[in-house]
């Protein structure tokens, strides 16, 4: 685990999220000061990728259906 802050806390679109929305703060402890390096829109970042601003740092889309790609198989 990488510790400290994430490099991208200042231009991150959802850091301010995080740290306003106490619901959502795990991420911010979990990845954002923390485990940076696992999350997914640092990766991104980190090759030139555009980063869906509903991407979360596990990998999941907020507010796509709980049922897509969960079920069905
Ligand atoms: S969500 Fe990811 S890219 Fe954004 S500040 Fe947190 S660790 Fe960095």
């Amino acid at each position: 685990m990488p510790g400290g802050d994430c490099k991208h806390i200042d231009s991150c679109t959802l850091f301010p999220v995080f740290k306003v929305k106490s619901f959502m703060s795990i991420w911010k402890i979990s990845y954002c000061q923390g485990n940076w390096s696992a999350c997914v829109r640092y990766q991104r970042a980190e090759r030139g990728e555009p980063i869906p601003t509903n991407l979360l740092p596990d990998g999941q889309v907020l507010g796509a259906p709980a049922s897509a790609g969960a079920k069905g198989r």
